[in-house]
């Protein structure tokens, strides 16, 4: 593609999302495509000449699009957001652009820089505890998922339990992990993964809103010792997958300290909530944590990928991942004066993706990201508000944020049938759960350009298709 062709191709491609996102509501949230659809339209041969752009972009309409379940779109209330937005998807174009692998600081040094920069910036917007500062003993990067920040988490913990010679020899049989009955999978993927086994996660049971039982964790951690077992790692979940199920931190992080755990607290989604002064109360107890992540790519306007981690001990993380053979050694490593991000996840190459969270932070400002959460928190309490007047439905779980759980009444049939009559034509999409072992219907308010009509026609939609269901039985 030569340098003229490049402009035009990426004009029509720009001229594309934005149009794209102007037609959003115009198709059905969920894709309605049948199982093998999309490959069926798809050549069975790769080309052997190239093609033309325009051929593949009228590729992407005509086959791609029909198999998009469209996250962006102002009507999906379903799972936890993946909020992009315009300043996202231009950062993520530049880091396409550089293409760097930003494995060692001198592979790259601004790609290492910009994402210390970044994170640093976002201790102080979190109001997280100066110990995640890269300035201390601490400090942040940036993963591609939860579920690798969690399993990095538990790894560290696992190597500093074992004076970090696991790594060397092998796991310890004796070690134990505690997270909560509505942690989320990802821990538990993370114990299997980390050769902790699941049967040595322990899962403790929650209270009647879904959170961490403290009493409940230092019992199992009693009787746990009594049997010869090592407690070593706690998994706390502020903003529970299922229902936004707060866990207790100070209590639990009381029983941490006491009992030299290491405690790690997932936040994915509602961390980013705490950029609202008023929403960090989710972080109370936070000055407990050994590590901590959040992820902008749920609901702070940054494309998938991008999760950040961060901890209270870098040397004990970065002593659980490294290994620097020849052909990586450098002068500025040796020299001790940077970072090399490599050591601090799994894999050894990473993209650079601070570009899209310094272009989401510096578009909107802080307080335009607080004025967006703000409306999301809004808006769903909007809903709650109608929710309750309609006898028919009941809430299921407290509402700290953006997530309501209710169900009908009628019982798990209902609302199965609810649900599948609420998906059916794509105009909104929502996704279930089981709160005390019953369905529950899940309404989340996340995406970027989600107004109050959008809501009132979610609810309107709702209740003509509960006055179906009430019909019929
Ligand atoms: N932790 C919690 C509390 C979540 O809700 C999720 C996903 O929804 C995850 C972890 C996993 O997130 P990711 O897809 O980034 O791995």
């Amino acid at each position: 593609m030569t340098s003229e062709e490049f402009r035009q191709n990426g004009r029509a491609m720009v001229d594309w999302i934005a149009e794209y996102f102007e037609r959003i509501e115009t198709f059905p949230v969920l894709s309605q495509v049948e199982p093998g659809q999309t490959r069926a339209a798809l050549p069975p041969e790769p080309p052997t000449s190239g093609e033309s752009f325009d051929a593949i972009l009228g590729d992407v309409e005509k086959t791609i699009l029909p198999g998009i379940t469209h996250w962006q779109s102002p009507n999906f209330f379903a799972f936890f957001p993946a909020n992009t937005s315009e300043p996202s998807i231009l950062g993520e174009m530049l880091a396409a652009c550089f293409g760097v692998q930003g494995m060692l600081w001198a592979t790259s040094p601004a790609c290492t820089e910009l994402e210390t920069h970044v994170l640093d910036w976002m201790v102080k917007m979190l109001a997280l505890p100066e110990s995640f500062l890269s300035s201390t003993a601490g400090g942040g990067v940036i993963q591609d998922s939860a579920s690798s920040s969690n399993l990095c988490a538990l790894l560290a913990a696992r190597e500093r339990a074992s004076n970090y010679t696991t790594n060397v020899h092998g796991n310890d049989r004796r070690l134990i992990a505690y997270t909560s009955t509505h942690a989320h999978s990802s821990v538990e993927k993370a114990a299997m993964i980390a050769g902790i086994g699941r049967e040595r996660l322990c899962l403790i049971a929650v209270d009647d809103d879904f959170a961490m039982r403290p009493d409940a964790l230092a019992a199992q951690i009693a009787e746990d010792k009594h049997k010869g077992l090592i407690p070593f790692f706690v998994c706390a979940t502020v903003g529970t997958t299922s229902s936004n199920a707060l866990d207790p931190l100070p209590e639990i992080g009381s029983i941490c300290r006491a009992q030299n755990l290491w405690l790690h607290v997932d936040a994915a989604m509602c961390g980013t909530a705490a950029l609202c002064p008023e929403f960090r109360f989710i972080h109370d107890g936070i000055e407990f944590a050994d590590s901590y992540c959040f992820d902008p790519h749920k609901w702070m306007f940054t494309n998938v990928d991008c999760s950040c981690l961060y901890v209270a001990d870098r040397k004990g993380l970065i002593q659980t991942l490294s290994v620097l053979p020849e052909y990586l050694k450098n002068n500025a490593t040796a020299s001790g004066a940077v970072i090399d991000y490599r050591d601090w996840h799994i894999p050894l190459g990473r993209r650079f993706r601070s570009l899209k969270l310094w272009f989401v932070i510096r578009h909107y400002g802080i307080e335009g990201l607080r004025f967006h959460l703000r409306r999301h928190v809004e808006l769903t309490r909007m809903f709650a508000g109608w929710l309750r007047q309609d006898e028919r439905f009941e809430i299921m779980a407290p509402i700290p944020l953006n997530l309501i759980c209710f169900r009908h009444r009628k019982g798990d049939e209902a609302n199965l049938k609810l649900l599948e009559r609420i998906n059916y034509d794509g105009r909104i999409y929502l996704t279930h759960t089981k709160l005390n072992n019953r369905v529950t219907l899940r309404f989340c308010v996340g995406q970027n350009h989600t107004e109050s009509r959008h809501v009132e026609q979610a609810w309107k939609h709702i209740q003509r298709r509960a006055d179906e269901i009430d019909l019929e039985s």
